[in-house]
């Protein structure tokens, strides 16, 4: 039941440097042009050569570390890298080659394949399918090959036609640089301005407190977030309980998560109300720590009361002490029963008015071995009985008389590494079961929701402010009506 040390919160951060693409390209580049040099320069004017033409492909990495190029956009991002050809640009094909050999050595091998067998002990085999994966992938993460190649290839190509010199009247010159440079900034934002339009509408006002009626509320609320588990699959998964849970709840079918879909900012969003732009948590890369708005655990503060949040050690960079974290490295067939374990222990040493709980294997799997597996299933399955499993141990504890639980996913997983935040398929919506005794029961709500409305939905049933920035309405459809519960 170990918690997550200050060394491996130390770890997780410097890993998401080399795991989100944004970082990763910069520090890639950086990388695989000093390695490149070490074999090429000899003299000190080369390598003066190379730090000064440095400053030729800053532009461009602001450009790439500002844009994402998400799902079908990336296609468009080998046109730069033809014009730069075809505007006399040199292509330097040893460099190419090393850039792609240690692009997928690293993908592959040190990610997908050694650090996963040191982390979670994945089999050593993993590359023979990882490779498969990244190139399918198109999450937000450096392990998205469609976005990285045209992208490092471009940066580390310009670069290194301005460092060796090979600058002539005709080919590619400092002015052709500046002409390149304004089109792909024009063709960047007519990319992003026309055609990426799949992010959800947000709530433009903020929620307000329904009238509250006391009969839905709960002395409790348990939250089980089942992390990355992706709805059709939840369905093709053998999972007896949650769907007891399903049929004797309310459950919403078209639950929808946030954009980027990624774990810290969907959790951000669930447990403040808000959007990226407000809480200011916009990846798993946490620049400045902490939430800029309030959370719902602040929210409880004001009337007295207590929630807790057990989870990985990335929460703690957006929600601090609120969070209690867990040890994301254990082998992932004990992840989750580790995180129950402690989950039961801090039910019965803290009695939390609202727990949450973060199980994380359904998604380590989906990363390591894809989710179109049945290792995938498996996990689902898992998931299941251990919650069936907390919930009967807290009945026994006499902790679920008056206390209502919701199980959902933060978001769900696409194809490829099981990779989420651009909102590709199966990203999108995400399962979302409530239960309890002022619940109703075998209720389907088909309309469009938010995760954002989590926040305000647990300060409605315990009696709390909302939080200062929730925007996401009560989730008032799963209550039961005033007359359904006199008559029982
Ligand atoms: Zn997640």
């Amino acid at each position: 039941m170990k918690s997550a040390s200050k060394f491996e919160k130390f770890a997780a951060r410097c890993w998401n440097l080399l795991n989100e693409g944004k970082p990763f390209t910069p520090i890639f580049v950086i990388g695989t042009m000093l390695i490149y040099q070490l074999f090429a320069s000899n003299t000190m004017e080369e390598w003066q050569a190379v730090g000064s033409s440095f400053l030729f492909i800053v532009p461009l990495l602001v450009l790439y570390f500002i844009y994402d190029f998400p799902l079908f956009l990336r296609n468009y991002l080998w046109i730069p890298f033809i014009a730069f050809i075809l505007m006399g640009g040199t292509v330097d094909f040893p460099l190419m080659f090393l850039a792609l050999g240690l692009y997928f050595f690293f993908t592959v091998f040190f990610w997908g394949t050694i650090y996963y067998y040191l982390r979670i002990g994945i089999t050593l085999w993993n590359f023979t399918r990882f490779w498969k994966l990244v190139l399918k992938n198109s999450d937000s993460t450096s392990g998205n090959a469609q976005e990285q190649l045209p992208k490092f290839l471009l940066i580390l190509m310009l670069w290194q036609h301005f460092a060796s010199g090979q600058i002539s009247s005709e080919a590619f010159n400092y002015s052709d640089l500046g002409v390149f440079y304004g089109g792909v900034l024009i063709f960047t934002y007519i990319l992003h301005r026309y055609l990426f339009d799949w992010k959800p509408k947000p709530y433009e006002q903020y929620a307000e407190m329904p009238l509250i009626d006391s009969n839905h509320q709960t002395d409790r609320v348990v939250v089980i977030v089942i992390d990355g588990m992706r709805k059709e699959r939840f369905y093709e998964a053998d999972t007896p309980y949650l769907d007891y849970l399903k049929e004797n709840g309310t459950e919403y079918t078209n639950m929808e998560t946030v954009y980027p879909a990624r774990t810290v900012v969907c959790f951000s969003s669930m447990f403040t109300g808000t959007y990226p732009f407000e809480h200011g948590i916009k990846s798993n890369m946490v620049y400045k720590l902490g939430i800029k708005t309030e959370s719902i655990f602040d929210s409880l503060r004001k009337v007295g009361k207590k929630g807790r949040l057990l989870g990985i050690a990335h929460l703690v960079d957006a929600m601090g002490s609120d969070v209690e974290t867990v040890t994301a490295v254990m082998n992932n067939d004990q992840a989750d029963p580790n995180i129950m374990q402690r989950a039961k222990k801090i039910m019965k040493e803290q009695d939390p008015d609202l727990f949450i709980v973060q199980m994380i294997a359904t998604d380590q799997t989906g990363h390591s071995r894809g989710v179109l597996y049945d290792e995938y299933l498996q996990k689902i399955k898992e998931a299941d009985a251990l919650v069936e499993d907390f919930v009967g141990w807290l009945q026994n504890e006499g902790k679920m008389d008056n206390t209502t639980l919701i199980i959902c996913a933060d978001h769900g997983q696409a194809d490829g590494i099981g990779g989420h935040g651009h909102l590709d398929e199966g990203e999108r919506f995400v399962p979302f079961i409530m239960h309890g005794p002022t619940i109703q029961k075998g209720v389907k709500v088909e309309e469009r929701h938010s995760l954002v409305s989590m926040a305000s939905t647990l300060a409605y049933i315990l009696g709390a402010p909302l939080p200062d920035h929730a925007r996401g309405p009560v989730l008032k459809e799963a209550f039961l009506k005033r007359k359904e519960k006199k008559n029982e």
